[in-house]
């Protein structure tokens, strides 16, 4: 890639932790990886090889030890960084590393020890530090968003449900690049609001994560914080400039074991395998610099991290290496991996005035609910002016002229109370009044009353109002106010003189690389021989130098060519997994799913990218639905279902019921007497009932007839069974009813 002007690479720092206890009592003595603070390098000693074999070494922009301090690190390789948040660039840390090498530590660390505190909570207090330190024209909004990647889905961790939330999507935006859509983001006024959300997202990381330790070395963690600050510009108007930072706590980079793993398992370890070996491919292809394409769709991590890496953010990335000899080839992967990530660069530029400033929403909102306070207060002035005027003692003078906020608030309280008391003199005299008569007094009583609930309105919606202008205009810090701090004098020396030191270690550092690439240069140009013999001898000892270099090379030929082949095989071993997976799905479906189902299914299947997911269209089309239902059928106009034109004319006649669509049965009343008839008991010659039976025959035999269009009622009214009926309901009247 080519450097240009305002072109920088990627800082890779390496820190390496002391050996644990456990490491220490069962391995052999001592550990491989031995640091030059100095120079920035790092010698690794390859355990299993000869002694003879020389040790690998490698150069970064920063290394620390085992026995580095927390502080150290933020001073020199972070604070930087911040800084050019804090000025409007886009900023990115991540810790890299195998599992339990110190990425938690690095980020996090132990927040109530301030020895031991890590990145994000010492970066905390600089971003707030600094705002309150900054000029009281300067405003700022500062918000906090955290989100995980687990199993390629990204998480809200300050979701408060998070447990069942379903997975966000990334949404691209040619202004602000890649964003998760639907992220919480809470505005923070305080270091103790920002700790406060971390701990949330933290709590809910846990909570999800059924394994602990499991979980979380498998998945990735994002702390976002976007800083905004508006100042005025030389011409005058406010600007603004929006500074991103994203604290991230990667998965552990070890190689997931893969025998025996199925289903779940095998995918959640693909899964992570994707992630991280898609930051790969993009740091490699990134830092090879030759190959056009960037995979970063890869992967929710290297699309979220797009930006950070070729992009337009700086970048710092934190190696983390354990120094026990049992992970030796890991270490070396971590560190081949660090020495990539040196070569990509990023062009950083500060975003100014970009359209989507929150702060820039802010500022109007708060402009839009002073000019509404603003405007009630020059009613209330008016109002109390004529107040004043028509007063019944005019004692009470009042001057409103001031323009700051509690004046407006006060004067608004002064007229409101005035108001009242006005209210409740004329209220009572009004009573005292004797020349009213009581329907006209009590009249104007009420008008009184409702005036008063009136005033209590309004004064309410006032008191909202300023309430709400209250709330708005706190999220908002300024420069020099809202935070305690108020600069302890001698603290801030000791800051600027440690930063200055951190500086000067940096600058010495990278003074120090130079040389050392320099002297190889230049050796061959300094040297003059005064004999052949000592030509020789020089010549034989960078001959030495030249084979040892060549050596070296060679073993790292090997090495990279062994890892690729390692590599490579655990890519077969999960494509042929996955392969096997896929025959059992084909078996299932060939043989349990009926071929016009699946074809069924086949077409309505699409492929969605930026879900990378395969997806159900819906049967009706999404527009065309609602106009759909909206519409009837022309036929049917007014009716519930077609009628032909023949069918309408018989019905206006009054024809017959056939033709008749809805409505069939006749609804009126019934006006008939009950209709029933009854067995002859005597004709039949059957024995006797009980006489109980007998007394109700309406209870078997009895019908009760309902009128309707197919039996006319007049032919069941002359039916000889009238008369039984008759007795019958003599018998007994409450059964026949
Ligand atoms: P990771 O997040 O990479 O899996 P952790 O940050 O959880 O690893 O670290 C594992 C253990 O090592 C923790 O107990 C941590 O306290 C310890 N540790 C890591 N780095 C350091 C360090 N630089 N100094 C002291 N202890 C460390
Ligand atoms: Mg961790």
């Amino acid at each position: 890639m080519s450097k240009n002007k305002s072109s920088e690479s990627v800082k890779v720092v390496v820190r390496c932790r002391p050996l644990s206890r456990k490491e220490e009592s069962n391995g052999p003595a001592g550990g491989i990886v031995q640091m030059d603070l100095r120079l920035g390098q790092v010698i690794l000693r390859n355990p299993r090889a000869p002694p003879s074999e020389p040790q690998k070494t490698f150069t970064f922009d920063a290394v620390y030890d085992a026995n580095s301090k927390q502080r150290e690190l933020y001073d020199e390789s972070v604070r930087p960084l911040i800084d050019s948040v804090l000025g409007g660039f886009n900023g990115t840390i991540f810790a890299y590393g195998q599992t339990g090498t110190g990425k938690t530590y690095t980020m996090q660390g132990a927040w109530l020890d301030p020895e031991r505190r890590g990145v994000i909570p010492n970066a905390f207090d600089h971003i707030f530090t600094h705002i309150s330190r900054s000029q009281s024209d300067k405003q700022y909004l500062v918000r906090a968003s955290y989100l995980e990647i687990y199993r390629e889905e990204v998480r809200d961790l300050l979701d408060p449900n998070h447990g069942n939330a379903r997975a966000l999507e990334l949404r691209e935006n040619p202004d602000t690049g890649v964003y998760v859509q639907d992220l919480t983001s809470c505005v923070c006024k305080s270091i103790k609001e920002i700790e406060e959300v971390m701990n949330v997202g933290n709590q809910a990381r846990a909570v999800g994560a059924t394994d602990m330790n499991e979980h979380s070395s498998r998945s990735h963690a994002l702390f976002l914080i976007t800083v905004e600050c508006s100042q005025p510009g030389p011409d005058g108007r406010k600007h603004i400039r929006v500074g991103r930072l994203n604290l991230v706590d990667l998965a552990g980079s070890e190689r997931q074991a893969k025998t025996g793993v199925q289903g779940e398992r095998l995918k959640e370890a693909a899964k992570i395998n994707l992630s991280l070996s898609a930051l790969g491919n993009v740091i490699s292809a990134l830092a090879d610099g030759r190959s056009g394409h960037v995979p970063y769709r890869d992967s929710k991590l290297t699309r979220l991290l797009q930006d950070s890496l070729g992009g337009n953010a700086k970048t710092v990335m934190v190696a983390t290496l354990g120094p026990a000899p049992q992970h030796y080839d890991e270490t070396l992967t971590t560190l081949r991996y660090a020495n990539r990530a040196k070569n990509i660069q990023n062009q950083p530029r500060v975003n100014e005035d970009p359209k989507d400033a929150l702060l820039r929403e802010f500022q109007r909102e708060i402009a839009r609910l002073r000019a509404q306070l603003n405007h009630r207060k020059w009613r209330s002035k008016q109002k109390s002016e004529q107040v004043e005027d028509e007063s019944w003692d005019g004692d009470q003078e009042k001057e409103i002229e001031d323009e700051e906020d509690e004046e407006v608030e006060k004067e608004g309280e002064d007229y409101m109370k005035l108001e009242e008391q006005r209210l409740e003199r004329e209220k009572e005299a009004i009573r005292g009044d004797q020349d009213l008569i009581p329907d006209e007094k009590q009249k104007l009583l009420g008008e009184k009353e409702r005036m008063m609930v009136d005033l209590r309105k309004e004064q309410e919606a006032t008191e909202q109002l300023t309430a709400k202008y209250k709330a708005m205009e706190s999220k908002l810090l300024v420069g020099g106010k809202n935070i305690i701090d108020h600069t302890n004098e001698q603290q801030k020396m000791l800051e600027i003189k440690r930063q200055e030191i951190a500086e000067q270690t940096r600058k010495e550092r990278e003074i120090q690389q130079q040389v050392l690439i320099q002297d190889e240069e230049t050796l061959e140009l300094r040297e003059t021989f005064t004999s052949l013999q000592q030509e020789v001898e020089a010549k034989t000892k960078k001959l030495k130098k030249l084979y040892a270099k060549l050596q070296a090379i060679k073993v790292e030929i090997k090495d990279v060519n062994d890892e690729h082949v390692r590599s490579r095989q655990e890519l077969e071993q999960t494509q042929n997994e996955l392969t096997r997976e896929l025959k059992f799905k084909y078996l299932i479906i060939e043989n349990f799913i009926p071929p016009e189902e699946k074809n069924k299914i086949m077409n309505r299947l699409v492929f969605d990218p930026e879900e990378d997911q395969w997806k159900f269209q819906s049967l009706v089309p999404a527009e065309s639905k609602s106009s759909q239902m909206k519409k009837r059928p022309a036929s049917a106009v007014g009716y519930k279902r077609p009628i032909s034109q023949y069918a309408r004319v018989a019905i206006a006649m009054g024809g017959h019921s056939r033709y008749r669509a809805e409505n069939i049965m006749f609804l009126e009343l019934d006006m008939t007497p009950p209709n029933t008839a009854s067995v002859d008991c005597s004709k039949d010659g059957e024995p006797n009932q009980s006489p109980s039976v007998d007394s109700s025959p309406t209870k078997e035999k009895g019908v009760r007839k309902s009128q309707s269009w197919c039996h006319t009622p007049k032919s069941m009214t002359s039916s000889p069974s009238n008369v039984s009926l008759a007795a019958c309901h003599t018998a007994t009247p409450a059964a026949a009813q």
